[in-house]
């Protein structure tokens, strides 16, 4: 068996997630590079000299596959896999939670099991994901230290009502799924933080954002080069024992939720 620690990082086949592979890498880690589209995914891979599986985190069956490739154990798991779509309606809210939110938590659900002692989750968020896009009633559910996993997928789902009925603006909601989608991952992390507090294995979990990066998301105007951008989840996925857990982090700093 390799003493490598193994990192599992999702969407890798391009952008922020290719570029948290290849430092991942650099730093002697073994990657297994996850895309959805194969061939990318393999060419990724290929040019990085990791090893690559597909996952889609939207497909239950996707990440069992996954969980399977892995089952000897994970000690680093990075959900960056991310989208952002254009308009704003029903649809985009439930496609857009169901990537950003669902397929990071069904991911972690799924590997938990599997992630060593010192193990390291580090959720891909964004500065969209601030609470103050919320009214302030939502912003104290979200805030609840009480909030439970059952609590925080309630919350997502009025959501997703709420936009259909029509009603999410005078619920307190933005107008943006990515928005809520992010805020509900950070959310994730604080939970998942608290109750791992307890777990023997000395697990640390913790929300980033990269900042403004130039991806297929980002655009070519963003401020940020991918490599600037994967630093610091890098940094909270090599994270040393003592280090935070249930933060919400850009450039290494705590930053607002
Ligand atoms: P990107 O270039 O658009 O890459 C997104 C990655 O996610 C791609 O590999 C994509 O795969 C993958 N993905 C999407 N849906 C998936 C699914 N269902 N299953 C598996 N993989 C899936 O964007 P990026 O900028 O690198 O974004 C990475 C993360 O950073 C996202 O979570 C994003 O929200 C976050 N972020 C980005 C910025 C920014 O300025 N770029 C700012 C803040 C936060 P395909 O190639 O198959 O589409």
């Amino acid at each position: 068996m390799s003493s490598k620690k193994l990192a599992v990082v999702t969407g890798a086949n391009r952008g922020i997630g290719y570029e948290i592979a290849r430092q991942l890498a650099a730093e002697a880690v073994e990657v297994v590079a996850t895309s959805r589209n194969r061939d990318e995914g393999e060419a990724a891979a290929r040019k990085l000299g990791v090893r690559h599986f597909p996952l889609d985190v939207t497909r239950p069956e996707s990440i069992e596959s996954l969980a399977e490739h892995v089952r000897d154990g994970v000690d680093i798991l990075v959900n960056n896999a991310g989208i952002s779509m254009k308009g704003f309606d029903a649809h985009v809210a439930r496609a857009t939670l169901a990537t950003n939110f669902w397929g990071a938590k069904n991911v972690t659900d799924r590997l938990l099991p599997l992630i060593r002692k010192g193990g390291r989750i580090v959720m891909v968020s964004s500065g969209m994901g601030e609470l103050s896009s919320l009214s302030p009633a939502l912003r104290g559910r979200f805030l609840d230290p009480l909030l439970t996993e059952g609590g925080l997928a309630e919350l997502v789902e009025s959501f997703v009502r709420d936009v259909e009925s029509g009603t999410h603006g005078e619920k307190g909601w933005p107008s943006s799924a990515y928005r809520v989608s992010k805020v509900a991952l950070n959310a994730l992390a604080r939970i998942l933080a608290r109750r791992l507090a307890s777990d023997p294995r000395g697990i640390l979990v913790n929300a980033v954002c990269p900042g403004w990066v130039r991806t297929n998301m980002g655009g070519p105007g963003a401020s940020r080069s991918p490599e600037e951008g994967a630093r610091t989840p890098v940094w909270l996925a090599l994270l040393p024992s003592d280090g935070p857990t249930g933060g919400f982090f850009r450039d290494r700093r705590t930053i607002d939720w």
